[in-house]
């Protein structure tokens, strides 16, 4: 059975209510009927203006990050049950950026993966070698790593409803992405790592590349047989970058 197509586009720190609103309608205005799923990933402050904006369109909603815990003295944080609230049904976890910048670990990782699996919601789970990885031949194994913290902690099955986003962390914010050999190449490691525990599973388990993807590259990476669709940073704040890649993955 083929796997949907998933473009996802990741905010990070941008935007305001009225750019919000400018890129949305821009979006809309442009999108014609696609098979893929499309969600977007706003700041912690706009999940409400963004929840509203999108409710009669096909678009889903993204948080970047979410608490491990439940509620409670964690100041700062932001709980599953408060996304709830705002119709959001993806949380990125584990983003190279959450990963370098706020130390998040393999196991704190894995403890938020579980936690969004238990409330309902699907984690974008984000993996990815760094250029001095790469360059050491290490990306297999890193990869592997950082998948066998998750398998660690909930069962296989999960991967069903688990996003994975593979993402060199040499090709986030460059301009450089991998080619798309290079990314099918680590997509397929990727889908056969989660076959040695269930086959059925990893034929399942939706695989997004991540790394500069604009809509001139990624037709090519959306041939790949691994490559399920991207995780879009920069570009997803451009209407016609962004639509180019949702049609692009057709
Ligand atoms: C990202 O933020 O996940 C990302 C892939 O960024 P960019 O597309 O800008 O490289």
């Amino acid at each position: 059975m083929a796997r949907k197509k998933i473009i996802a586009g990741n905010w990070k720190m941008n935007g305001s209510l009225e750019s919000n609103e400018a890129l949305l309608e821009g979006i809309f205005a442009k999108i014609e009927s696609n098979n893929s799923l499309v969600i977007v990933s706003s700041p912690f402050p706009y999940l409400g203006q963004v929840s509203e904006l999108i409710k009669k369109s096909p678009i889903s909603l993204a948080a970047q990050n979410v608490s491990q815990y439940v509620s409670g003295a964690y100041t700062g944080e932001v709980s599953l049950e408060m996304l709830k609230n705002f119709s959001v049904e993806y949380v990125l976890i584990g983003h190279s950026e959450r990963r370098t910048y706020y130390n998040e670990t393999d196991s704190v990782i894995a403890e938020k993966t579980k936690a969004v699996l238990e409330s309902g919601l699907r984690p974008i789970l984000c993996i990815g070698e760094t250029l001095e990885e790469r360059q050491s031949e290490q990306t297999l194994d890193v990869c592997a790593k950082q998948i066998d913290a998750v398998l660690n902690a909930v069962d296989v099955s999960s991967f069903e409803n688990i996003v994975v986003a593979y993402e060199p962390v040499w090709a986030i914010g460059t301009g450089l992405s991998a080619t798309a050999q290079q990314a099918q190449d680590v997509h397929e490691f990727i889908r056969k790592h989660v076959a040695t525990h269930n086959a059925s599973v990893a034929e399942k388990v939706q695989i997004l590349y991540g790394g500069s993807v604009k809509a001139d590259n990624s037709k090519e990476l959306f041939s790949m047989p691994d490559i399920d669709g991207a995780l879009v940073g920069g570009a997803s704040l451009i209407v016609d970058e962004f639509v180019g890649i949702i049609k692009a993955a057709g």
